[in-house]
C-alpha cells in the first residue's frame, strides 16, 4: 500500500492538473450541479478529454445519449438498468413469434421477466401453465385468451390493445391472435428467472403419456390419440376461432365462470390522476381483483413534462417503453445516480425504494407501462414529504427559504409541467 503522504501529493497535483483547462478547473469543485470530488462529468473535462476515438457502435450509442454523456451529478457504478427487447433473438414459428429478457439477460429485474409476443391472425400459443402467474398488456390487435381455475370455473374473453390479463401461477391458459391482423403483446411473469422456453406444453404431457392411460384417463380407445402431435407445438398456425359468444357458451355450463375476470381494460379505466402534463392509469388487485400479485401503473406524460420525483416502497418497478422517448435518474445510497435514455421496446428498472423521474424529451405523448410484483400499488412522491414535513426541519436540512418551502405542491401531482 501507498504511504499515506506520498498518495496526497499525487492527489493534490493531479487537482493542479496541467490537463484542466482554465475553464474546466473552474468547475472542478463540489458546487451545486457538480457536487462530486474529485468531479464528474463533461464539464470538468477537456474536449481532448473528453472525446471517443472510437472504434464505437454509433447507432447503438445515438439511442442512449446520457451512457456517452452523463449529466454531472451522475455518479457511481450502478447495475445495468436498461435493457431491450430489441437485443433478445426472436424464436419464430408457424403462427407467431416471441422474444424475451430475463435475468439471464437483465441480472437486476429478479422480480419480473419479460416476454414480447406476436401472434398472426389464427396463430395459436398453445395450451399450457407454469409455476408463475402471467400478466400481460395488450399493444396491438386483438387475441382470444381461455383459462379454467381449480375449480372448473372456465373463462374466456377477446382484449386489444390497451387491455390487460392475469392468470394466476399454475393454472392453465391458451392465447390466439384473431383478425383482422393478430396481435402483439408484452407479458410479465413474477419471478425475473421465468422463460416463456420453460411452460408446461400440454402437448409434451400427451406424448409422455403410455396410450393405455390416455385412453384409462379420458374413457376412449387409444387409437382416439392416433393422430396426437408427438412434439409440443408451443406456437402455432391454427384456424381463426368463431364468435366469441359461441365459446362462452360451450365452457360455461358445468361450473360456470371464474368469480373474478382475468382480463381489465387498463387504457380505458378512469385515470387516478390527469391533468394537461398527462394522466396516470392504475390496475392492482383493488380494482383488477384476479391481479392478486401484480400491480401496474399505465404512464402517458405530454412532451416535455415530467413524471414527478418518487419512489415505491413495497415493489420493484418493471417498466415498458410503448412509445416516444423518455430520460430517467435512479438514485440510490451511496451516492449513485444512474441517468439512462428510453425508446419504444425498451425495458427499465428501479429497484424497491430507489428514487426516480420519468422526462419526457421527445416532441409527442410518451407512453409507459410500469409493472410490480405486489397485490397494490403504492408510491411516496418527493414533494408530497418535503410539503408534509414541519417547514422548519425542510428548511434547515436543505438551506432553503421558508418562501421556497411555501411554494411546494400540497398535493402530489403525478406528472408536472415542462
Ligand atoms: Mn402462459
Ligand atoms: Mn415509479
Amino acid at each position: 500500500m501507498m504511504p499515506s503522504f506520498s498518495r496526497r501529493k499525487i492527489l493534490a497535483a493531479g487537482a493542479a492538473g496541467g490537463a484542466l483547462t482554465a475553464t474546466a478547473a473552474a468547475h472542478a469543485a463540489g458546487v451545486f450541479g457538480n457536487p462530486d470530488l474529485p468531479p464528474q462529468g463533461q464539464m470538468n473535462a477537456t474536449a481532448g478529454a473528453f472525446a471517443d476515438p472510437g472504434p464505437q457502435n454509433a447507432v447503438m450509442e445515438a439511442q442512449i445519449p446520457a451512457f456517452a454523456n452523463p449529466p454531472a451529478t451522475d455518479v457511481g457504478g450502478m447495475a445495468q438498468l436498461w435493457s431491450s427487447f430489441s437485443i433478445a433473438p426472436k424464436r419464430v414459428q408457424a403462427g407467431g413469434w416471441a422474444r424475451q429478457v430475463t435475468t439471464a439477460d437483465f441480472p437486476i429485474s429478479t422480480t419480473i421477466a419479460g416476454v414480447n409476443m406476436r401472434l398472426g391472425p389464427g396463430g395459436i400459443r398453445e395450451l399450457h401453465w407454469h409455476q408463475q402467474a402471467e400478466w400481460a398488456i395488450m399493444t396491438y390487435g386483438h387475441c382470444r385468451v381461455t383459462a379454467v381455475d381449480q375449480n372448473g370455473h372456465a373463462f374466456v374473453d377477446d382484449v386489444a390493445a390497451g387491455d390487460l390479463w392475469y392468470f394466476p401461477a399454475g393454472l392453465p391458459h391458451s392465447l390466439q391472435g384473431i383478425g383482422p391482423d393478430g396481435c402483439e403483446f408484452v407479458i410479465c411473469f413474477d419471478n425475473g428467472a421465468a422463460s416463456e422456453d420453460n411452460t408446461l406444453l400440454v402437448t409434451d404431457w400427451f406424448a409422455h403419456t403410455p396410450p393405455e392411460v390416455l385412453a384409462k384417463n379420458f374413457g376412449v380407445p387409444q387409437s382416439a390419440f392416433a393422430n396426437i402431435p408427438l412434439q409440443d407445438r408451443w406456437i402455432f398456425q391454427g384456424k381463426e376461432p368463431g364468435p366469441l359468444a359461441a365459446d362462452v357458451q360451450a365452457i360455461l355450463p358445468d361450473a360456470g365462470p371464474v368469480p373474478n375476470p382475468f382480463t381489465f381494460h387498463l387504457s380505458a379505466s378512469t385515470p387516478v390522476k390527469q391533468n394537461s402534463n398527462g394522466m396516470i392509469q392504475l390496475a392492482d388487485s383493488t380494482n383488477f381483483k384476479a391481479a392478486i400479485t401484480v400491480a401496474a401503473a399505465l404512464v402517458t406524460v405530454k412532451p416535455g413534462a415530467m413524471r414527478e420525483m418518487h419512489w415505491h416502497p413495497n415493489a420493484a418497478e418493471w417498466q415498458y417503453y410503448i412509445k416516444g422517448k423518455a430520460r430517467m435518474t435512479v438514485f440510490n445510497t451511496g451516492p449513485q445516480a444512474a441517468t439512462i435514455d428510453f425508446n419504444p421496446g425498451d425495458i427499465g428498472y428501479v429497484p424497491k425504494s430507489f428514487g426516480h423521474y420519468v422526462e419526457n424529451t421527445g416532441n409527442e405523448d410518451l407512453v409507459l407501462v410500469a409493472v410490480f410484483r405486489t397485490d397494490k400499488y403504492a408510491e411516496v412522491a418527493l414533494a408530497d414529504w418535503m410539503a408534509h414535513t414541519p417547514p422548519a426541519m425542510v428548511e434547515q436540512t436543505l438551506n432553503l427559504s421558508a418562501e421556497t418551502v411555501a411554494k411546494f405542491a400540497r398535493r402530489p401531482q403525478g406528472i408536472v409541467p415542462a
